[in-house]
């Protein structure tokens, strides 16, 4: 019997029939079509109909090494001939020892412990209770507080949502969320007029120790995005915050949770942002932070800080699979060895340090170390900066801002429904666009072409000329 072959029509239909779709108002896909997508390739991703688009935000933030890749492929496909899934409670497999001891070498000192979780939401409920679970061990219970930035973003979990300052995402669930502090944000984008970012970074500091000043004996833990605030709209500030805030963390013996499940892996031009806290120079209005990097060169590590929690998902497995770990101290670790059941950490998920998604993170971490990658990444973002010229110097462009493998800015629009425009026009154009409000962005997955940033720039252009 000759199977039919599916088109995007069906697939759409029943899709909307069966599937709640994340972070959506289900009742504009009325009018907004679903893109079923059929198969992947590098940047590109294809439909039912072999229509092809760009994916400029490397599906939400995960991928790197582009859909399909060969290598992660073999690594997962290997593994799977092995073992596929056994409990991390009471056992222990090779994947999972390997992906700890290499993450350990890779991320600032100190931090000799992996904690295993499924996705990032995860990780931070994990950084938030055991940072807790800490200062009750070290009888210090009354540290149950926690601060984050203005505007920032953790993970939409209850937890999370406690630490994260996002009113569409938080509103409704207002009553069933502890409620913590705010402190003010750095973003460059906020500065008076004539105000450098790092001077507007330390002012942020002051406050943040005007409020650890009076609260410290309650709070157990700070925690921030470094350099790069993602959900709240792309928000860059100054890496002196870094090392101020963790001087602060340090003199009021308050945790620094550094969650770099966006910007970790690269993103930011270093492996971790974290790394970068030392750095002097600043130009991410013109685009050249990513140069001013490679000037500075390998003396960057040393200028770094360590948080006492690091958080890591999204690219670790190059966009494959969900896992996520939180990585500590030894001061932490010590805290919870005991005789003691109830002195433990208490969390477990099902699939935690799943053999696959190691796999995938270990396979993801031989492809920056063969592929030179965070040196390949600075000469493409610097080819990047030059192709995108004329979206910098548009009239309508505001804010054109660079680090790392991120690019973002603001169009100067009447439009209220202008991201959904956006994103529909950019689908005619082959590429997948996601902005948030009037804010576009970019975070390919670092294999982009520069004949393919070249579309994506031109298409770009055309796509903000016909909504200014
Ligand atoms: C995406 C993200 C999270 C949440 O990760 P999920 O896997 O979506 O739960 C947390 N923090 C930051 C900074 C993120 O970008």
């Amino acid at each position: 019997m000759m199977q039919r072959m599916p088109s995007n029509t069906d697939l759409l239909a029943r899709s909307l029939s069966s599937v709640w779709h994340p972070c959506t108002q289900m009742k504009r896909h009325e009018t907004l079509p679903l893109i079923p997508i059929a198969r992947g390739e590098g940047v590109w991703l294809y439909d039912l109909d072999g229509k092809r688009y760009l994916d400029t935000v490397s599906s939400w933030w995960v991928n790197l090494f582009g859909h399909c890749n060969p290598r992660i492929n073999a690594a997962i496909t290997d593994q799977l001939g092995k073992l596929e899934h056994v409990m991390l409670a009471g056992f222990t497999h090779e994947p999972v020892v390997q992906l700890s001891e290499r993450l350990r070498e890779l991320a600032p000192a100190g931090l000799g412990h992996c904690f295993y979780g499924s996705d990032g939401a995860s990780a931070t409920e994990i950084a938030l209770k055991m940072s807790a679970h800490y200062w009750r061990n070290s009888g210090k219970p009354q540290k149950t507080q926690f601060i984050s930035l203005q505007n920032s973003y953790h993970g939409e979990t209850l937890g999370a949502l406690s630490v994260t300052d996002v009113a569409l995402f938080k509103d409704a669930y207002g009553a069933l969320i502890k409620q913590n502090a705010t402190v003010p944000c750095p973003d460059w984008r906020d500065a008076d007029s004539g105000e450098s970012a790092k001077a507007y970074a330390l002012r942020c500091t002051a406050a943040l120790e005007t409020h650890l000043q009076a609260h410290h004996q309650h709070i157990a833990a700070f925690i921030v995005e470094p350099l790069v605030q993602g959900a709240s709209g792309m928000a860059m500030y100054h890496p002196v915050y870094l090392k101020r805030a963790r001087e602060l963390c340090s003199q009021y013996s308050v945790h620094l949770i550094a969650d770099e499940i966006a910007v970790g892996m690269g993103r930011t031009g270093t492996m971790f942002a974290c790394e970068q806290a030392g750095i002097q120079q600043y130009l991410p209005a013109t685009g050249e932070a990513a140069i001013a990097l490679s000037r500075s060169g390998k003396k960057l590590e040393r200028r770094g800080i360590s948080p006492d929690f690091l958080l890591i998902s999204k690219g670790i497995t190059g966009g494959y699979l969900p896992l996520s770990i939180v990585m500590t101290t030894d001061d932490v670790y010590q805290a919870f060895y005991d005789d003691q059941t109830s002195r433990g950490f208490l969390h477990s998920h099902s699939y935690t340090g799943n053999p696959l998604a190691c796999r995938a993170a270990l396979a993801t971490l031989d492809i920056f170390a063969q592929d030179d990658v965070l040196n390949a990444n600075r000469n493409l973002a610097a080819i990047f900066n030059r192709i995108a010229r004329p979206l910098r110097e548009h009239a309508k462009v505001k804010n054109f801002r660079n680090i790392g493998m991120i690019w973002a800015f603001e169009v100067e629009t009447q439009q209220t429904d202008f991201a959904q425009r956006c994103f529909s026009l950019g689908l005619q154009h082959e590429l997948l666009l996601r902005p948030m409000g009037n804010t576009v962005y970019f975070m390919p997955p670092y294999v982009i072409t520069e004949k393919e940033i070249q579309i994506l720039v031109e298409r770009t252009l055309t796509i903000i000329e016909s909504l200014t």
